[in-house]
């Protein structure tokens, strides 16, 4: 049953470059596999744009954009929200397409699509409601007219751990605001971002406005992308090591760049919080996406009061989590991405237990085809363990016992990642204070979710620059035109 729908959802699925509105090969005709990390085996070849073709992308995105931009705000709007329609008419199919090349499991892959069609909903509704401002100059004489313009060909470089999400959180701003772009989604998950390109042609979307380049040899094609003239912004989530390296680029060619880099979330429990929410905010703190999200709670800070009690319900919580292929049904946790994001989460749990972690459950990888890591949680792990440092990217909960709310916030605080922190706590009061106190773009508070489109979302330090969603999102592809005028 499963490979028959396997089969029959593939052949459909592009496998070519986009530019330009049409489907091409590789200049070079290379190409490279997408791999089912449940099966180990290849799902579909995908044409590997070279740089060449990075070259063509822009100049087909550059010719779109005089028109695109002064496309009228409303129908730009239509065009966005017939793309929202039809993700959602197709929700079943995406989902078991992210799941396939990605690994996730049917019930994380279908509320992904959801919140990706949600960006194309969004800003169709900003697509319209992009004001400026006139006032008069404070010396008297003239006035201070601003408006919001596109700024223009946008790269856009995309992670594998959201194929769909990723993507429209950037094209949806992107197009509202006027821009045209090329898209190069990873190359662990190309297929996902092929269908959104045909999915954006049936919505309306002109020829040119978006093309897609998946290319495993991304460090030479996104470099080519980044140094053509008519290119004025980059917009990157993944990698800090990566996204640092684009900064280079950027700043070579002083490109506007929206970075959205990686995480280090720390999840706080107080000795007054409600111990059952708290269990429930850490199984999708952690668990959404199987740990691969760059919000994914990566520290759990428990005071000692209630730290017995939370490990063992958690604990409990994380062994109940079927574990199997993502697009089979009844399935919670799929497998990690590829091997070497397996090795990583392997090591880091070594490490700790090394050092002297405690495990309550999980902890060894399990011995059959696909990369599958189990649920995993550890308590009393040593402050020097590397798993408090690095981003974990996988299913497995350190717990790090606390006595004082300062300590356990200079504790959440010591990292050079602020993308976003979590905590439980009765009193809100003490609850806002820590909020505040705590060095992150976005904070949950009695909360273990806080993606949301309407809402602006980013990290600080070096989890990154700029935010994606809400109206700020917009902005990110605009610049302020300032016009004094004398009348
Ligand atoms: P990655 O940095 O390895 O890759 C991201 C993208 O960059 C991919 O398209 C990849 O092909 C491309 N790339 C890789 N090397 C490149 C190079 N030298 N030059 C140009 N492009 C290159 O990240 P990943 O492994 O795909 O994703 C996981 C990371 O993404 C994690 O660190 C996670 O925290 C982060 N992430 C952040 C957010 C956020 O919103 N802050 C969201 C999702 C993922």
């Amino acid at each position: 049953m499963i490979s028959a729908d396997i089969e029959l959802l593939t052949r459909t699925v592009p496998t070519g470059l986009f530019i330009g509105g049409t489907w091409g090969e590789s200049s070079d005709g290379a190409t490279f596999d997408v791999i089912d990390p449940a099966t180990e085996s290849v799902v579909r070849t995908v044409s590997s744009a070279s740089t060449s073709d990075a070259v063509a992308a822009v100049d087909a995105a550059a010719a779109a954009l005089p028109s695109w931009g002064k496309t009228a705000p409303r129908v730009r709007s239509e065009i966005l929200r017939r793309a929202f329609e039809l993700i959602t008419e197709r929700v079943e199919e995406l989902a078991f397409l992210i799941s396939l090349e990605n690994g996730k499991a049917l019930p994380d892959a279908r509320a992904e699509v959801r919140y990706a069609a949600e960006f194309f909903r969004w800003y169709s509704e900003e697509a319209v409601r992009l004001a400026g401002s006139l006032q008069t100059a404070p010396a008297g004489g003239y006035r201070i007219v601003v408006q919001h313009e596109p700024i223009g060909v946008a790269v856009l470089v995309t992670p594998w751990n959201y194929p769909a999400a990723m993507a429209t959180r950037k094209i949806g701003p992107a197009l509202a605001a006027g821009c045209t772009v090329v898209l190069k989604p990873a190359s662990d998950t190309p297929l996902t971002a092929l269908v959104l390109a045909d999915l954006l042609t049936e919505a309306g979307v002109p020829p040119g406005v978006v093309n897609v380049v998946p290319a495993r040899r991304s460090g030479a094609v996104v470099g080519t992308l980044l140094a053509q003239n008519a290119v004025r912004k980059v917009s990157f989530t993944g990698s800090t090591e990566v996204g640092t390296t684009l900064l280079h680029h950027a700043a070579d060619r002083v490109l506007s760049s929206s970075m959205e880099l990686g995480g280090n979330a720390p999840f706080l429990v107080f000795a007054d919080a409600d111990v059952d929410a708290a269990v429930g905010g850490a199984m999708l703190a952690k668990m959404r996406n199987g740990g691969e999200a760059c919000t994914a709670a990566n520290r759990f800070y428990v005071h000692e009061r209630v730290a017995d009690e939370f490990g063992q319900r958690f604990a409990a919580a994380m062994e109940g989590v079927r574990v199997g292929p993502g697009y089979a049904e009844g399935t919670e946790l799929g497998p990690l991405v590829n091997a070497a994001a397996r090795e990583k989460v392997a090591s880091l749990v070594e490490d700790a237990l090394e050092r002297g972690a405690r495990t309550r459950t999980g902890g060894a990888i399990p011995d059959r085809t696909g990369y599958f890591y189990p649920p995993t949680v550890l308590d009393q792990v040593p402050a020097d363990s590397s798993i408090l440092g690095e981003e974990i990217f996988g299913p497995v909960a350190p717990i790090v016992r606390f006595s004082q709310d300062d300590e356990a916030i200079a504790l959440a605080n010591s990292t050079e990642f602020g993308l976003v922190s979590y905590l439980y706590t009765r009193d809100l009061k003490r609850g806002m204070r820590a909020a505040e106190a705590l060095q992150s773009g976005m904070v949950g508070l009695n909360r273990g979710l806080v993606s949301d489109p309407s809402a602006p979302f980013g990290g600080v330090k070096l989890s990154g620059l700029g935010r994606e969603g809400g109206h700020e999102g917009m902005l990110e592809y605009t610049e302020a035109k300032y016009i004094a005028v004398d009348w």
